[in-house]
């Protein structure tokens, strides 16, 4: 009985996994289909225009789990098949603009930054839009539409300037694997070995950190060597400057340690070639401080004493959509989060919907919220603090990477794992 339940079991996924890949292969051709647009606006509203379409060669994504089952980030992406009228392609994302929103700045200013975003490429005509998260409302607003013709002149198709690319780890097909790159910042010519050993001992750091310990084998990790004019990094509020790749600096939105670069379309035109889930971008200073926004980019700094823990933590934040669950510290963001409603982030809630949270995993008897005494405060519970504010966010627990660099929490890597799964795709745990 067990044995022909295995079988039917196993028949039924193979059934599904390539009733998936005929999907698929339906829609889409293997190549990538790039949008860079413009989000320009300010505190109150923002709005989207198309720069340019691209064509490029690899798709590295996965070809089963093409429905975003997260649906993290500020913005939604969703692609409908003309022919069939069906959602084929959704995944969420965010960016350094919706951060610049919720600034002091956007109170007074409206500005417009350039923004990228990836999907598998359609060789039928498709329907694209555009979703961002209204902070009023919490609804999604459609910001922008566009109807793809796969053979339209205007898609742009040219090959790019091919960097070098070191292959630090190939673990197999892109499409069963997270594909992540670094990319180098603030390096120059005579400096391209120091990279690739940077990038190398980043990945032996991230895979000795659990849960990425367990997953060496579900990553492929590449390096490519941008050069840079100058070494180092840019510090504003300093009046240093410097002649680099990607233009990052130090003081973003006025934070000394916030490091960071407003160029996504140079990041993507660096990894136009390569298969590529997730984008770290190692930058080549000793100076404390990174930054990190979901299926955008994480990013670091190469040679601070506490660069492995920063590293760690953005990429926390870049690849599985975590919230800082810190508080009361120096940040430049006012009303980060609403409280009348529950933030997307897998970490941390505001209790207006704990069941989507991880109360299935509390145990048996934790008052909600958690008292920060024993015999609570060193298990998983629901602790007030956390995405900045002190009161009216709650954490699940007292200490996680994502508040002080210490061990993710339980709730955490869970939520790397199912990133993990999703981008392998596999069946999500
Ligand atoms: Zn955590």
């Amino acid at each position: 009985m067990n044995r022909i339940f295995c079988f039917l079991s196993a028949f039924l996924l193979s059934s599904l996994s390539s009733y998936a890949q005929v999907a698929f292969n339906t829609c889409f051709n293997g190549k990538q289909l790039r949008m860079d647009f413009a989000l320009c606006g300010n505190a109150v509203g923002q709005s989207a225009a198309l720069m340019q379409l691209r064509e490029e060669p690899v798709w590295g994504g996965p070809r089963e789990n093409l429905i975003d089952p997260f649906e993290y980030g500020g913005y939604l992406l969703k692609a409908y098949d003309q022919a069939s009228g069906k959602l084929v392609y959704s995944r969420g994302f965010n960016t350094l603009f919706e951060e610049w929103r919720t600034t002091e700045q956007a109170k007074t200013e409206t500005q417009a930054w350039v923004n990228s975003i990836v999907m598998p490429f359609p060789h039928r005509s498709a329907t694209v839009v555009l979703l961002a998260q209204n902070r009023s409302t919490n609804n999604r607003d459609t910001l922008m539409t566009l109807n793809i013709d796969p053979s339209s002149i205007f898609i742009e198709r040219s090959r790019l300037k091919e960097h070098p690319v070191m292959d630090i780890r190939i673990a197999g097909e892109p499409a069963g694997k997270v594909d992540l790159a670094f990319v180098a910042e603030g390096y120059t010519a005579s400096e391209k070995d120091k990279f690739f050993a940077d990038a190398k001992r980043f990945t032996d750091a991230l895979f000795a950190v659990p849960p990425y310990d367990l997953h060496r084998e579900d990553f492929n990790v590449r390096a490519v060597f941008l050069e840079s004019e100058e070494s180092g990094t840019d510090f504003s509020g300093r009046g240093i400057f410097k002649n680099t790749a990607l233009n990052a600096g130090f003081y973003t939105f006025g934070t000394d340690r916030y490091l960071t670069t407003p160029d996504m379309k140079s990041i993507r035109d660096a990894v136009w070639n390569i298969p590529c889930d997730a984008v770290f971008v190692l930058v080549n200073s000793e100076v404390y401080g990174g930054g990190g926004m979901y299926n955008f980019y994480a990013i670091g700094t190469a040679d601070n004493e506490r660069t492995i823990q920063v590293f760690v933590h953005e990429f926390g934040h870049s690849f599985a959509g975590l919230a800082d669950e810190y508080f009361s510290s120096e940040t430049s963001y006012s009303d980060f989060y609403n409280l009348n409603f529950e933030p997307w982030e897998p970490n941390i809630t505001t209790l207006v919907d704990f069941d989507k949270k991880w109360k299935d995993m509390l145990p048996p008897g934790t008052p909600v919220p958690t008292p920060l005494e024993a015999p609570y405060s060193d298990k998983l519970g629901v602790f007030e603090g956390g995405g900045y504010l002190a009161k009216g966010i709650y954490r699940p627990m007292d200490h996680c990477m994502m508040r002080d660099l210490k061990s993710f929490c339980p709730v955490c890597s869970k939520a790397i794992e199912r990133m993990i799964d999703y981008l392998s795709d596999r069946k999500i745990r």
